[in-house]
């Protein structure tokens, strides 16, 4: 697992990651592919095989992507094409009044899935054991922490202490089991499934065959992660809250194969009845359909809700009632629960920049948006490459401020939407204009396609820090967190010379083609998650003598021993293993050759000869058409531009070919000098 063993039952290690659902598994994955060492514990004895979460965002689906495994989640999901509105008619019946696509068209090249949590935990433990001997550890509770404050500026010490607990397997049930265990016969499809084939191992490798069952052991690490959910034992220890609504919402979540005869049944619906309420319908993997219902609100302090009175049929019947006078029965129930939360932001993310929380640790809202899931998954996106990075030495621990300034506003935003769709969701149809009480069906249909954008996490937008090199107030953009920069030197990157990419956003993807082999690749399918920084240089057009001289003068700049590549390079690694270089020109491709191109554009190695994946052209593909991409990127294709991309993909700045100075300063904001 990486760690170091220091004496009996003491080890130490740079990362420890408390929980392992979808945050601390993106968490591990970061820290797989950038060779870190890791550990992740989880208190449960397997992962979970069907039921919670279900919908992925097609930004969630990029990220995956790009630790290539979104292939696997593409096949086995449903994909989501369309959602129907239905609403009650003037004799109080409900009818389909729209039909609007699910994902925004050309927005993305991936639309939005559902595929069950436990599949998509299964692809992570995949991933991490072909890249790492990164292992979830199962069965595993911490028990104690101690944090020597002194110590967290200090990159060799491990001032996070944390005492393990090994628990034996009649301790390692999930609260989930325990809580359908109390309802309706067959209610309990959590172990259960039939659905998911490749489980099996997993299933038998229960923490009873752990040898250290009843120990405890002691860990020492470096950087800590709390992934351990909504009840977050990490939050606890550090003192932090969750603040927001009184509110908890109970809803009702019914994964069966539905006999019904409403017509939309493979659609995503939302149904607002006149009187009966309102119906979420998801239509799931293996002819599943996911049925969500607002059951009831209780105030904080109020008298608890017995969740043991909410059963199955009694969340059937709120659908029966919804859907009639369509009629809806079923066979078999894959999963059920009543879920009980509320909508709140932490008040903290990080502790000294050393422990960080990270998913439903620091914000939980209502499940309708689909997003609990791909948010958290998108906090450890931003934070691995993060930590990795200072771990590697090659950034300044500043750049770990960045998480809660870009996180935690993201969460705000978050509840915010959450908060309007859900009370927009829930509410009784407005009969005309002059029923204040009601919802406007109008209202809703704008809030739903205005959320859509929203709810596709390609929308995410950072603000200006030290590696956002946006104009404007820093702390106003991101969660109010003060961001210095080094000795004062601001740079302010040039949005106008790419109309289409916008600094704090995710790049979005064109097709280009190879300029070695003519294979067309979209764009993002080259942003690897692997660590690496991109100068992405728009070329423009090569055929041109002085727009070739700009170029070759650029690679001048770049390839100088004192260059910022060079400075940030540790001695002996490649010259593209911290700051890679893609270039895209808008020449024909067929009229321009790789070898024209400074060598820095496609580095040379002894053993492995020219790079030949590190030069694109704008051009016509023989058989998947033409991306078009500097039409699209909105960037003039005579005289291009450059684009710094964080390893997640997200712009920093944007300049003109004569600007190396600003990328120096960019760079030199909170990179590590390695010579
Ligand atoms: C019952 C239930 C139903 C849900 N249904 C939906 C849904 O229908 N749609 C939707 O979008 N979202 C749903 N969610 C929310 C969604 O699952 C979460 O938003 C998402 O899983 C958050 O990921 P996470 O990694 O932050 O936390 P979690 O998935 O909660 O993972 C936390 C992990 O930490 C472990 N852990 C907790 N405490 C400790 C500890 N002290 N020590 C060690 N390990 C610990 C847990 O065992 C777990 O594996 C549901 C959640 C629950 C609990």
């Amino acid at each position: 697992m990486g760690s170091i063993l220091d004496g009996e039952n003491k080890s130490s290690v740079d990362v420890l990651i408390i929980g392992a659902g979808p945050a601390g598994l993106m968490a591990a994955t970061w820290f797989a592919r950038c060779g870190i060492k890791a550990r992740i514990v989880d208190k449960r004895g397997t992962k979970i095989f069907n039921g919670q979460a279900d919908g992925l965002q097609c930004r969630t689906l990029e990220i995956f992507d790009s630790f290539g495994f979104a292939d696997r989640v593409w096949k086995d999901s449903n994909h989501m094409i369309e959602i129907c509105l239905w609403n009650p008619n003037e004799q109080g019946i409900i009818r389909r009044s729209d039909r609007i696509p699910d994902t925004i068209p050309g927005i993305c090249r991936f639309q939005q899935v559902v595929l069950h949590q436990g599949r998509i935990e299964r692809f992570f433990l995949d991933s991490l054991k072909e890249h790492s001997d990164i292992r979830v550890e199962r069965g595993v509770l911490p028990e104690s922490f101690s944090f020597n404050e002194a110590e967290a500026e200090n990159p060799d010490a491990y001032p996070i202490e944390v005492v393990l607990q090994h628990l034996s397997e009649d301790e390692i049930n999930p609260e989930q089991s325990k809580a359908t265990a109390n309802g309706a016969a067959g209610s309990d499809g959590l172990f259960r499934s039939n659905m998911a084939p490749d489980d099996t191992e997993e299933l038998l490798s229960r923490a009873s065959k752990n040898a250290k069952a009843g120990s405890r052991e002691t860990v020492r690490a470096k950087y800590m992660i709390g992934c351990d959910g909504a009840h977050s034992w990490t939050r606890r220890q550090l003192g932090f809250q969750l603040e927001g609504e009184q509110t908890d919402y109970i809803w009702g979540v019914l994964d069966i194969i539905p006999i019904t005869d409403f017509p939309d049944i493979r659609m995503r619906c939302a149904i607002h009845s006149a009187n009966s309420g309102s119906v979420m319908v998801i239509p799931r993997e293996n002819k599943l359909v996911r049925l969500y219902i607002q059951l009831t609100t209780t105030e904080k302090g109020g008298a608890p809700v017995d969740r043991s009175n909410i059963t199955p049929q009694m969340i059937l019947e709120c659908a029966q009632r919804t859907l009639a006078p369509y009629k809806l029965t079923y066979e078999y129930c894959d999963w059920w629960t009543a879920y009980q939360i509320g909508q709140r932001v932490g008040s903290n993310f990080s502790k000294s920049e050393r422990v960080f929380l990270a998913g439903d640790a620091v914000h939980t809202h209502s499940p309708k948006a689909g997003q609990g899931m791909n948010v958290s998954m998108q906090d450890t996106f931003n934070l691995g490459w993060k930590i990795s990075s200072v771990l590697n030495g090659t950034s300044d621990r500043s750049i770990l401020k960045t998480y809660q300034s870009e996180r935690r506003r993201i969460a705000q935003d978050l509840i915010e939407f959450d908060h309007k769709f859900s009370r927009l969701f829930s509410g009784r149809p407005a009969k005309d204009v002059t029923d204040e009480a009601g919802i406007s069906m109008d209202e809703f249909k704008a809030a739903f396609e205005k959320g859509n954008m929203f709810a596709s996490g390609v929308a995410v937008d950072y603000g200006a820090s030290i590696i956002v090199a946006k104009d404007g107030d820093a702390a106003k953009q991101g969660d109010g967190t003060a961001v210095q920069w080094r000795d004062s030197k601001r740079v302010i990157g040039k949005p106008e010379l790419a109309g289409n990419i916008k600094m704090g956003v995710r790049i979005p993807s064109f097709k280009v083609l190879s300029q070695a082999d003519g294979r067309p690749w979209h764009f993002q399918e080259l942003l690897r998650s692997n660590g690496k920084w991109r100068i992405v240089i728009f070329a423009g057009d090569v055929s041109g003598k002085t727009q070739m001289a700009r170029v070759q003068k650029l690679g001048q700049e770049l390839a100088a021993p004192n260059s910022f590549i060079s400075r940030f390079t540790p001695p002996g690694k490649l010259i593209d293993s911290v700051i890679e270089i893609l270039t895209i020109h808008s020449a024909r491709r067929a009229e321009t050759e790789m070898h024209d191109f400074p060598e820095i554009f496609r580095p040379f190695s002894e053993r492995d000869g020219w790079d030949y994946y590190k030069i694109y052209v704008d051009d016509q593909s023989y058989h998947e058409g033409h991306g078009h991409a500097y039409e699209n990127y909105g960037v003039d294709p005579k005289k291009g531009c450059v684009v710094i991309l964080r390893p997640d993909q997200h712009v920093s700045w944007i300049g003109d070919l004569e600007d190396s100075a600003d990328m120096d300063l960019f760079f030199s904001g909170f990179m590590r000098a390695q010579k």
